[in-house]
């Protein structure tokens, strides 16, 4: 063991979440190692888009600009911009019903992005390069062994040793299946294919989100998602051939469309299985490897970034040999992958095409379209509703924090999120105390004091029923 190459964290998968939680890690000041055994990014087709609090996490660490030059422009936003049409920002949509207005939120500025993954990702990855964050890509990790001390990992290219393992490895996650997590849930029942596509007569199908008496739809110049609620794939590892996906398609729309050329497909289903802890020893799970959904309201990217942001501090301070925050990873983010399963069951639920399902729709429909209800759903979709339990009466303990401009004690501005950039806690308030050295004082003209952790969420405040001693104590 001693000749073995040694690190304090090792990170299996180099996706999105794998490459924030690198991020967050070298932030806090320790360089994990990241194993991905692709050698070059994954092309396919993922996510569109990257829910609220997804984000704003990113803004926290300074990708708000990235994320501008990324962000693909909606045809809606154009005709606003062109003043032919309304100003939308996007609200999403519940089980493919379009009545969720971003305006009656309560903070309509916190939404989601239109990013896709592929550039995400891409952005990620030069960051961590930039924090010198070794990715070695062309390396599976084939098992481990954990012991008191930590664990000794077989990849592709020989054994090496961490104090900690954490598996970013995606659905079918080996760290998961090796390090023998449960992973319970409901079994799918849904075929769906996502295809990047040209057709030979394209105007043979309708545009937008359609439900037909044989599934869902929904087609954009380039693109085709269908949902058919009869049972999973018979074979999900069988290659995906064009005749396939037509097939899907004539099913789903009731036309005789066919497909010209097909350059990407994925096949999807609605498996809802979750880790029943993210932690087993010195190995833990973030991202898609703890948690699995259908990809309805696309929330799978965004729970799986704040797993990382919540995780990465943690961890670092694990390295420093405080191990015991790490129990509150799970606490924390198991119930907010849970509530999200739930959320994709319903909506797949109120998918189905018969008659009775229709019914329902109808009524839930009206309710999303209620003040509270559109708050109720879109809240729960881009997930500024979370708040994690931290034992404390006031209501915005536990929460995410939103941006917010602050006036400083020297007449400056700044905003929250920038000053949160270089990672580290935040006490912001008027008052002076003294505080951690891993907690920031952002010396305030005026205005209510609280703590911020360094994933965003608020600690104390002043109304809190508990002491900002206390509170200090426990996280920093
Ligand atoms: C069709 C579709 C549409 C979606 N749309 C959205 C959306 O609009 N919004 C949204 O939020 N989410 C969406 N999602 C979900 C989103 O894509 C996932 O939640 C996201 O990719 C999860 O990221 P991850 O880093 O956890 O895992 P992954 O992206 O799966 O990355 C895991 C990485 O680990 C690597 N790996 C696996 N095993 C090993 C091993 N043994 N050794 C080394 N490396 C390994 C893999 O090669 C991969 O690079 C969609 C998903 C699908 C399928």
């Amino acid at each position: 063991m001693r000749d073995l190459e040694v690190h304090d964290v090792v990170i299996v998968g180099a996706g999105p979440v794998g490459l924030l939680l690198a991020i967050e890690l070298g932030t806090a000041g320790v360089k994990p190692l990241v194993l991905e055994r692709l050698v070059e990014p994954d092309r396919g087709i993922k996510a569109a888009a990257i829910g609220a609090v997804g984000v704003e996490a990113l803004e926290r660490r300074g990708f708000g600009r990235a994320l501008d030059e990324e962000q693909v422009t909606m045809p809606t936003a154009k005709a606003a911009r062109a003043g032919t049409g309304p100003v939308r920002k996007p609200g999403g949509h519940f089980s493919a019903l379009f009545v969720i207005d971003q305006d009656l939120q309560r903070d309509p500025e916190r939404h989601s992005r239109m990013v896709p993954q592929e550039a995400l990702e891409r952005v990620l990855t030069a960051r961590a390069g930039e924090l010198g964050i070794e990715l070695r890509r062309g390396v599976e990790v084939e098992g481990f062994e954990q012991d008191d001390d930590g664990v000794t990992v077989r990849t592709s290219t020989g054994p090496l040793r961490t104090s900690y393992l954490v598996g970013c490895d995606g659905g079918r996650s080996r760290v998961r299946k090796v390090a023998g997590f449960e992973f319970p849930g409901t079994d799918p029942t849904v075929t769906g294919y996502q295809a990047l596509v040209e057709f030979d007569a394209p105007e043979k199908l309708a545009k937008g989100w359609r439900r037909t008496p044989r599934g869902l739809i929904t087609s954009i110049p380039g693109r085709v998602f269908t949902a058919e609620f009869d049972g999973p794939p018979p074979d999900r590892d069988a290659p995906i051939t064009r005749a396939e996906v037509e097939a899907a398609i004539q099913r789903v729309s009731g036309t005789d469309v066919t497909i010209r050329s097909m350059s990407k497909a994925t096949r999807w289903s609605d498996h809802a299985r979750q880790a029943t802890t993210y932690r087993r020893g010195r190995v833990l799970l973030a991202g898609d490897a703890a948690h699995v959904h259908s990809p309805f309201g696309g929330q799978g990217l965004n729970l799986g970034l704040v797993d990382a942001a919540n995780l990465g501090w943690k961890l670092a301070a694990a390295v420093r040999g405080r191990d015991q925050l790490l129990d509150s990873y799970t606490a924390e983010r198991h119930p907010v992958g849970a509530r999200v399963l739930e959320n994709t069951r319903a909506q797949v639920a109120l998918a189905r095409p018969d008659p009775l399902t229709s019914a329902l729709r109808t009524i839930v429909s009206d309710l999303i379209t209620l003040p509270e209800g559109n708050r109720h759903i879109s809240e729960m979709l881009s997930g500024v509703g979370v708040r994690y339990d931290l034992g404390d009466d006031d209501p915005l303990v536990g929460t995410l924090v939103k941006d917010q401009l602050l006036t400083l004690a020297d007449g400056g501005e700044e905003r929250l999120y920038a000053l949160a950039e270089q990672g580290g806690g935040l006490y912001v308030s008027p008052s002076e105390r003294s505080l951690p050295h891993d907690v920031r004082h952002v010396h305030t003209k005026e205005g209510p004091s609280m703590l911020v952790r360094p994933d965003g969420c608020v600690a104390w405040t002043e109304a809190s029923s508990q002491s900002l001693d206390h509170a200090l104590a426990r996280w920093f």
